[in-house]
């Protein structure tokens, strides 16, 4: 069988086993006969679902008791808005860096909220790095940056704790790929797509002690204290998201957590960033010590091989390597599923492309 190489950027690709055991469950599920998506969200098995998937969230992500764990809808992108409007109190303030597109739409949104000071930005380079953070006025309720920059390639190498006040982050393409440490974090919040599942629901680990204090009247479906009351079931939830991602963290866990993954996730991102930089027909796109171990950007050097080199990798099964359209280029995403030998086929086309050119 001819085998695909997925490196899409999202939704991102799933451990076969993974979409084995949810297709079978679309059929039927458990010992009742029905179908894990036709049946009450409020049955025994599906609660049970919803527990696990938020216990195993904690659990992975080796967060402490102080945080409780959500799956809602909305995306990442209404948390933009559901983050500043449970931390912002009314007429208060909050700090963001400008890394990219989904850090840029993130400032947007808060602004429905506060006063948004915009302490960083890399805008000018194109995002290609990630910039200095300063200290930042201690008015301010949280700083909030983008982990990863799913687009442009670039992820921050370090918590950003320089910026002296509680964090909160959107890890949408880099949740569950490295160990980190959560004492700064106040909330997080990640689209499930890029790395822990299908699309269909936004994963939130909020600091219980956070909520409550924004003294304004949030409607019911963005205020998160209503969520954690009603344990994630305020209202219907996307049940084959949340299960589809409860069956990915489990691989997860039994591949060995995050310890494991990390190792892997770093040995991909040595192989396609030594290849990007020994090959002198491609050049990389994010500043070195600012890349991304998911979303690796790179170019040609010269677009005139853009056609020969698209039918090579194509031919070798490689399937999503296309940079986003706001800068062109290409992109290899190597979420958690993607095989290294993925990444290998990869570096091969680009290692051969070189001999043939
Ligand atoms: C994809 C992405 C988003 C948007 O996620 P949705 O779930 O589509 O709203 C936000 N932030 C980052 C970092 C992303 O990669």
């Amino acid at each position: 069988m001819f085998k695909i190489h997925n490196f899409s950027a999202g939704p991102c690709i799933l451990p076969p086993e993974v979409l084995k055991e949810a297709s079978e469950a679309v059929k039927s599920w458990g010992n009742n006969g029905l179908s894990l998506i036709e049946m009450s969200h409020r049955s025994k098995p599906f609660v049970a679902v919803m527990e696990e998937a938020r216990a195993i969230t904690k659990e992975l992500l080796g967060l402490p008791e102080r945080f409780e764990i959500l799956y809602l809808q909305g995306g990442a992108s209404l948390g933009f808005l559901t983050t500043a409007y449970n931390l912002i109190p009314e007429g208060g303030s909050a700090a963001y860096t400008d890394t990219g597109t989904w850090a840029a739409n993130a400032i947007k949104e808060a602004r429905h909220l506060g006063d948004i000071e915009v302490v960083g930005s890399s805008k000018d380079s194109g995002y290609n790095a990630i910039p200095h953070t300063p200290s930042v006025d201690s008015k301010h309720s949280y700083f909030h940056y983008t982990t990863n920059n799913t687009i442009f390639g670039t992820q921050y190498k370090h918590i950003p704790t320089e910026a002296g006040v509680p964090l909160v982050a959107d890890m949408s393409s880099d949740i569950m790929s490295k160990k980190f440490d959560s004492t700064p974090f106040k909330l997080i919040y990640a689209g499930a797509q890029k790395n822990m599942g299908p699309a269909g629901t936004v994963m939130y680990a909020i600091d219980k002690e956070a909520l409550g204090k924004t003294g304004r009247n949030i409607p019911s479906y963005l205020d998160l204290g209503v969520h954690l009351s009603k344990d994630s079931m305020f209202n219907t939830p996307p049940v084959f998201s949340i299960f589809t991602t409860l069956l990915t963290l489990r691989w997860l866990k039994n591949l060995g957590g995050i310890d494991a993954i990390e190792a892997r996730n770093k040995a991909k991102a040595e192989l396609i960033y030594g290849e990007i930089d020994r090959n002198e027909l491609f050049t990389g796109y994010a500043e070195t010590n600012s890349r991304s171990t998911m979303n690796a950007t790179f170019q040609l050097v010269d677009d005139n091989h853009k056609e020969k080199f698209n039918a090579a990798w194509a031919e070798a099964g490689v399937s999503g390597i296309n940079g986003h359209r706001s800068i062109g280029g290409y992109r290899a995403s190597m979420y958690n599923a993607l095989p290294l030998e993925s990444v290998k086929v990869l570096a091969d086309v680009m290692k051969e492309f070189e001999r043939t050119i």
